[in-house]
């Protein structure tokens, strides 16, 4: 088991950064996912994770060791790619031990009965003798993690390995590869763009953007408690107001959001700030909260089965709704108590 550190790390490619400053620590056994958007340096961060890139700046430590200059084959690391990159000429069975090609099976094991060990753990007991095309994309999948967890490494480094999928699967095999990684308690670093997907399965994400680390924390702590505007836009849908602080009334602080006035709970305003960013969930808009209303003007309403995403105009500033109905009418009132709004301090 490992314990995971980046300090200081820098990579640059011919003068551009793609990664400045990653500070990080994942801890021994924990699920620990990169998410951002494209070009935002995921990556190369698990690149470099893995040894396949040197950090221009900064070390990679497992356990307090540098891994300066150690190549990627003895870093003990598996690693799971988007694509499945099993070899079309092996069975499954075959690709699987080509997982041990380096080292031997752990605890005295044949390579014939870790392959088996390993087929059962990702659920495709008897399917070894198989040729990788006569597997489904989910199927495949598993078999390259199979791979990768053929020489029980210390850390697993997964890069989209559900991107090629459709939804459903997607979902299922996510829980798998959760299932998978508690019971063997590996720590695992998993790469997303996909900032439900990261809140579903993490025990901690880092949300990374223009090759920098903007939050590190719990599912629950990103997602209620952004630390920027970029981390409450880009997990799960938010309202963002940026204004000024105006005035600090007891328990309550007014921000003049263009002309309008949103009142929020003094706690939530950072000690000092001046320009603020008012961060409301379209769970939090409702057309009987009373403090804050705010008439929105209808744009397009989106049916989503359980609920209707709504996304209109208040005061210039684009909203989403939430709403148990299609709305009749295209002007609507919804409010939100104080209580309700995240506020972070304006970048
Ligand atoms: P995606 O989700 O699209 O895979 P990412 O977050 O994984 O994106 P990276 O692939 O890590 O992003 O890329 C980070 C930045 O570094 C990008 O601007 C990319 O163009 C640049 N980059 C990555 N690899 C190279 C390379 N080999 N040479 C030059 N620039 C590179």
């Amino acid at each position: 088991m490992t314990e995971l550190t980046l300090a200081g790390v820098a990579k640059r490619y011919d003068g551009t950064a793609a990664l400045e400053g990653i500070d990080l620590t994942v801890r021994d056994g924990e699920f620990f996912t990169l998410v951002g958007p494209s070009g935002c340096g995921k990556t190369t961060t698990l690149r470099t994770i893995a040894g396949f890139e040197s950090p221009t700046a900064g070390t990679v430590r497992f356990d307090g060791r540098a891994m300066d200059g150690v190549p990627p084959e003895d870093r003990d690391v598996g690693v799971v790619f988007q694509s499945y990159a099993l070899f079309p000429h092996m069975s499954v069975a075959e690709n699987v031990g080509y997982g041990l090609r380096f080292r031997e099976p752990p605890d005295g094991q044949t390579v014939d009965e870790r392959v088996r060990e390993l087929l059962a753990l990702v659920d495709l007991e008897g399917m070894g003798e198989r040729d990788p095309d006569q597997l489904s994309g989910g199927q495949r999948q598993r078999v390259a993690l199979a791979r990768a967890l053929a020489p029980a490494p210390d850390l697993l480094l997964l890069d989209e390995p559900m991107s090629a999928l459709d939804a459903q699967l997607r979902e299922s095999l996510r829980r798998q590869v959760k299932r998978i990684q508690s019971e063997l308690e590996i720590t695992t670093v998993y790469v997303t763009h996909d900032q439900a997907e990261a809140l579903a399965i993490s025990d901690r994400v880092a949300v990374m953007n223009g090759g920098r680390i903007e939050q590190v924390g719990r599912p629950q702590a990103i997602y209620r408690e952004p630390a920027t505007r970029f981390v409450a836009e880009f997990v799960g849908d938010n309202n963002v107001f940026e204004g000024a602080v105006r005035e600090r009334d007891g328990d309550r602080t007014r921000i003049d959001v263009g002309g309008e006035t949103l009142a929020v709970s003094a706690a939530s305003v950072p000690p000092g700030a001046d320009r603020v960013t008012v961060c409301v969930r379209p769970g939090a808009l409702s057309r009987s909260a009373g403090t804050n209303r705010l008439p929105v003007t209808v744009e397009t309403s989106e049916f989503l089965g359980e609920t209707v995403r709504v996304h209109g105009r208040w005061n210039g500033t684009e909203m989403i709704l939430q709403l148990p109905e299609i709305p009749d009418d295209d002007e609507l009132t919804v409010g939100f108590e104080p209580d309700d709004a995240h506020v972070v301090a304006t970048d």
